[in-house]
């Protein structure tokens, strides 16, 4: 029999005990956890205007490190959308612009100042405090994000956790799973994902054995 407990939870990291599962499945689920568990983070950055002291491929790069929480449940991966389009749709990107300029005064531009396109989306920056650039006086910049869904095993940027898993201390049928967001999802969402993401697994390996091999 297999047993679940959540040991500990909070909003950023939950720690479950995992009692009778074989250590390839619960370390399956942990790499899932890291690799497959779906995000969305900014793909592309398009620089239309930046007279500022930053060069523009720093500002890119700057830009899209902002972790993005995400809504996996309304947008799906470009590769999964049905639209077929190389630009995508409302179901698989969201476009956000930032554009500012400083008048007589210096200003600072944060993530708080990523603007989406669809004001309905809660797709938006873990956070509206973190600094993007610092504009000097007539300096300004116009930038267009495309924030799309993705997977850790693409691109680091997407990774949507930091898992491990050990063993109880002197209960070697029992371990532990420690799963920390990086602030897309909230932690049990991502258990939830990984999980999923095992049963699909496990769907497919038995629909291609019914096919290949034949049900008996
Ligand atoms: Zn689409």
């Amino acid at each position: 029999m297999v047993e679940v407990e959540i040991i500990e939870e909070d909003e950023k990291s939950i720690k479950v005990q995992l009692e009778g599962l074989p250590l390839s499945i619960a370390n399956a689920i942990r790499r899932f956890t890291i690799n497959e568990v779906p995000t969305m983070a900014i793909e592309e950055v398009l620089i239309i205007e930046n007279t500022s002291a930053m060069p523009n491929e720093v500002l890119a790069h700057r830009i899209s490190l902002i972790p993005f929480i995400s809504d996996i449940d309304r947008y799906v991966a470009p590769e999964e959308c049905d639209c077929g389009s190389k630009l995508g749709c409302e179901k698989c990107v969201v476009r956000y612009v930032v554009r500012a300029e400083a008048l007589d005064e210096p200003i600072t531009v944060y993530s708080g100042d990523i603007i989406p396109e669809d004001p309905t989306t809660t797709v938006k920056p873990v956070s509206p405090k973190i600094p993007i650039v610092k504009l000097a006086p007539k300096q300004r910049i116009e930038i267009e994000l495309y924030v799309r869904v993705g997977k850790g095993r693409k691109n680091a940027k997407w990774q949507a956790a930091i898992s491990s898993l050990y063993e109880k201390d002197g209960e070697p049928n029992k371990r532990i799973l420690f799963i920390e967001s990086i602030g897309f999802l909230p932690p049990r969402r991502i258990l939830k994902e990984a999980v999923n993401i095992l049963k699909k697994k496990i769907q497919e390996l038995n629909e291609k054995i019914v096919r290949d091999i034949g049900a008996s």
